[in-house]
């Protein structure tokens, strides 16, 4: 049965009808001849019982008068009748009086004692005893038949001959006709897999099932193929959605480009202008001026740092973003050489353990790890130290940065990740609140995730997920 589960649906169809048709055609045959054999039996009966009947009446005379040649001659007269075996008359005292035996059976016993009126119907054949009387009197003797059945068997072999003759030569005309009606079937059911596995390997929505018929598998096409012309409109909608998107995403860039790249010049000429302020007034300096001056210039710097760092997130395209094999030691290695400075200044100790190579963005990587060294050298206390490390995991490597520094609030966790959310005031700590949401643009652009897990006063570690690159058998 579970075989017959796998065939496929034509042929599931075909054995369907076949085995249908012959099982109905065998019920027929079997249900005819059983019928057929109880018929023949019983009219067999009913044919030897009246012969019983004018035999017994034809030997009267024969028993009245102890004729035995008279009634072995009327017995004689039973060869007519093919089926009958033998026939015996037995006296008044149940003794043989006359017998007859067919030739072709010579095997067949005839009792010696006659028996009361009795029919035995036997597998093969039929005996009867019956009494003979005189004018519906008193009995005078007994008549005895034995008839064989060996007729009616060979009529009802020829009868199953005939049906098995008959399922025999419908078989082509049956498969024939299964064939035509499994194709009403399964044609429209073939064209839906068609469309549908062609839809599921090239994901084109534009296919549409032919509509066969208008029964049920009429009605299922009729449904895909609404339920894929909604699928269609709303890809349409979602691709125009997405161009839009993109478009009005690649204005906003562009105009936080211009505008960052044009405010510089105006800044600059504030620089000018207050360093030119500063020499007027060097001869004859006025006790305020300075001051005034150099507030203008801590203010244009941040301006510039500002300025600088909405360039920066600006300009991360992820679409644009052109990737290589990347070893991250390299990349670390020439940041903290480029950062020697700040690192002796603070007197910090950075380590760094076994990076991984993966497939990136070299400036982008760097500028991660520049903001997260940075940070935790800025969020620090008096002796930093700064690890950095990595490990993997499944199909990705995890990057970890820590710091022995101030430590982030739990509730601000995320918050740090958007654009100008600061913890501190400025004067504080220095910053524009932009570095941690470059990191994660460009760790999220580069399919990773960025967190962050950190204890007050003890010290902070940001997280990073990186895909390791293709065959990569590292474990
Ligand atoms: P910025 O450093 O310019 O302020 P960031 O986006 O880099 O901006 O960081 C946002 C805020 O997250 C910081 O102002 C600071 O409050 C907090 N932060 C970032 N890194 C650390 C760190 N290593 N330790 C403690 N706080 C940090």
């Amino acid at each position: 049965m579970g075989h017959f589960r796998d065939l496929p649906i034509a042929k599931k169809i075909n054995w369907s009808i076949l085995l249908t048709s012959f099982s109905a055609l065998l019920i027929a045959g079997l249900a005819i001849i059983s019928y057929e054999l109880a018929t023949f039996r019983n009219v067999a009966l009913h044919d030897l019982n009246i012969l019983a009947g004018v035999v017994g009446t034809n030997c009267t005379g024969a028993l009245a008068f102890e004729d035995t040649e008279a009634a072995t001659a009327i017995l004689g007269n039973l060869r007519e009748e093919d089926s009958l075996s033998g026939a015996r008359i037995f006296s008044r005292d149940g003794r043989p009086f006359a017998s007859y035996l067919r030739t072709e059976a010579p095997h067949v016993a005839l009792p010696e004692e006659a028996e009361p009126d009795k029919i035995y119907m036997e597998a093969n054949r039929i005996r009867l005893f019956r009494s003979i009387r005189y004018r519906e009197g008193d009995s005078i003797g007994t008549i005895y038949l034995d008839s064989s059945l060996a007729k009616v068997h060979a009529r009802l072999w020829r009868y199953a001959g005939i049906i098995v003759l008959v399922i025999v030569l419908l078989f082509p005309l049956v498969f024939i006709v299964s064939i035509g009606l499994q194709r009403i079937i399964t044609d429209p059911i073939k064209d839906l897999a068609t469309v549908a596995s062609s839809i599921a390997e090239q994901k084109n929505y534009s296919f549409r099932a032919r509509k066969h018929s208008r029964d049920e598998i009429g009605r299922l096409t009729d449904s895909i193929n609404h339920m894929l012309e909604s699928i269609e409109a709303r890809d349409t909608k979602l691709v125009q959605q997405a161009d839009e998107l993109w478009r009005s995403n690649n204005e906003l860039e562009q105009f936080a480009y211009v505008s960052s790249h044009d405010l510089q010049e105006p800044l600059r000429k504030v620089t000018v202008y207050a360093q030119l302020l500063e020499q007027e007034n060097s001869d004859n300096p006025k006790p305020n001026t300075r001051k005034y001056v150099e507030n203008i210039s801590a203010s244009v710097a941040r301006m510039r740092n500002l300025i600088h760092d909405l360039l920066s997130y600006s300009r991360i395209h992820g679409a644009a973003l052109s990737r290589e094999t990347v070893n991250l030691n390299d990349v670390v290695r020439q940041l903290l050489e480029e950062m020697e400075p700040t690192i002796s200044q603070k007197n910090a100790v950075v380590s760094v353990g076994q990076l991984p190579v993966v497939e990136a963005n070299a400036s982008q990587m760097s500028q991660v790890f520049q903001n997260l060294i940075s940070n935790a050298l800025k969020f620090s206390g008096a002796a930093p130290r700064v690890e950095i490390s990595s490990e993997q995991v499944g199909d990705e490597v995890v990057i970890k940065v820590a710091d022995n520094g101030i430590g982030i609030n739990e509730k601000y966790r995320d918050q740090i990740f958007k654009v100008f959310q600061r913890l501190h005031g400025k004067d504080e700590y220095p910053g524009t609140g932009i570095g941690l949401a470059i990191c994660k643009k460009i760790i999220e652009q580069h399919g990773g995730k960025i967190w962050v897990d950190s204890i007050l006063e003890k010290g902070s570690t940001f997280f990073f997920t990186l895909k390791r690159p293709q065959g990569d058998s590292n474990p």
